[in-house]
């Protein structure tokens, strides 16, 4: 059941280009539809955040992270009376504009841009994956983009600066852009995704960061929330150990941030009461966790920040990625004739190739290196 604050398909702000409606589906399963069946979904496969496509079969990548980050939203708006749909079209469409090689490829991407002559305004991945599903997708007739329904974009907007926001606003003047210069929020839908994706990062990161031997199981000793899941599953299982002790320890971290989350979330829609969608975007966000998960989530971020994300290996492997990147950036704005022709005839080089660098997968942005630097960065 719906609750009067969550967000009501037939109450949608709408598209952009209008559409009638579709005879069995809602406007947001209509968009979560749009979204599984668009190319930038399908390369999420091949696109990887911590760990590279080729370091391995099972460490998770954009594809797999985002169906965690969907299953985790969905059982929570269950519970929350939220839209499971909309959540579910956010959570498998927040990291489409994400470059190849994670975040390493998205700052080099950002760095060349703003080196270009003239400078361009950079290069962010939640914008980008905004303008994957307005702009860059190419699957229907009468326009470009996805056609998405303005909630499911303004839930793909998670951040953004205030420039940025100013400048969607010319095109779009009470568009997805207004939040971020008027200080509102968006609606909950959205809320709870944005804290989906860190519940589901910080379990699979250990996952992955244990299964490729940079994480020990004893560093995790001094990882508060995880030790006591640890403690937990070892009391009720004093024989447990290795792998699945591993997992039972996740799973009841997943677990107690998930309860955590929606006990917070039900006390502070308790005590705020808000009657609509309007009066959530009013006040403060709604969705989130006790101020004692926040600190301990913060903790095993700074954690894996700390021993994952700046591991010497894990380094080395992001700064060669930042050379793929910075190397292709250079190649294709040196010569156009290295760009496919429906790249190079675009109006504005520097956004087109940003946008060409950006849709590839690791394993193609490795490939077109390898073609056009002779170079082979990652034997
Ligand atoms: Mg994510």
């Amino acid at each position: 059941m719906l609750q009067p604050y969550a967000c009501d398909p037939q109450q949608s702000r709408g598209r952009r280009f209008a559409q009638s409606a579709a005879p069995t589906r809602d406007e947001f399963q209509r968009d979560r539809d749009r979204i599984v069946h668009s190319t930038a979904f399908r390369r999420l496969v091949y696109k990887t955040q911590v760990f590279l496509n080729h370091e391995g079969d099972l460490f998770r990548t954009r594809l797999t992270h985002s169906l965690e980050v969907a299953q985790l939203g969905r059982s929570i708006a269950r519970e929350l009376g939220l839209n499971e749909d909309l959540v579910e079209a956010i959570a498998l469409a927040h990291d489409l504009g994400h470059t190849p090689f994670g975040h390493a490829g998205q700052d080099a991407l950002n760095d060349c841009l703003r080196a270009s002559h003239p400078p361009h305004a950079g290069f962010e991945h939640n914008l980008q994956s905004l303008r994957v599903v307005d702009s860059l997708e190419e699957r229907y007739p009468a326009y470009d983009g996805l056609n998405l329904s303005f909630e499911t974009r303004e839930g793909i907007l998670k951040h953004c600066s205030r420039r940025h926001a100013r400048q969607l606003l010319l095109r779009e003047p009470d568009g997805v852009g207004l939040r971020f210069v008027n200080g509102t929020q968006p609606s909950l839908e959205a809320q709870l995704c944005n804290l989906a994706d860190e519940i589901a990062y910080n379990a699979h990161d250990i996952d992955d960061g244990v299964r490729s031997g940079l994480l020990t199981l004893d560093q995790l000793d001094g990882v508060g929330l995880y030790a006591s899941c640890r403690d937990e599953a070892l009391a009720e299982f004093a024989h447990l150990g290795g792998r699945r002790l591993l997992f039972d320890s996740l799973r009841r971290m997943l677990a107690r941030q998930v309860h955590d989350l929606i006990d917070a979330t039900r006390a502070a829609l308790d005590a705020t009461a808000p009657e609509s969608l309007q009066a959530v975007r009013a006040l403060p966000p709604l969705v989130r966790f006790s101020e004692e998960m926040r600190a301990q989530g913060g903790q095993l971020k700074a954690f894996l920040h700390q021993n994952l994300y700046r591991h010497p290996q894990v380094v080395e492997t992001t700064d060669r990625a930042r050379l793929v990147v910075a190397d292709l950036y250079a190649v294709y704005s040196g010569d156009a004739a290295t760009l496919p022709t429906s790249v190079a005839c675009q109006a504005k080089p520097h956004r087109a190739i940003a946008d060409y660098i950006a849709g590839m997968t690791d394993r193609f942005a490795l490939h077109e290196h390898q073609r056009l630097t002779g170079q082979t960065l990652f034997p």
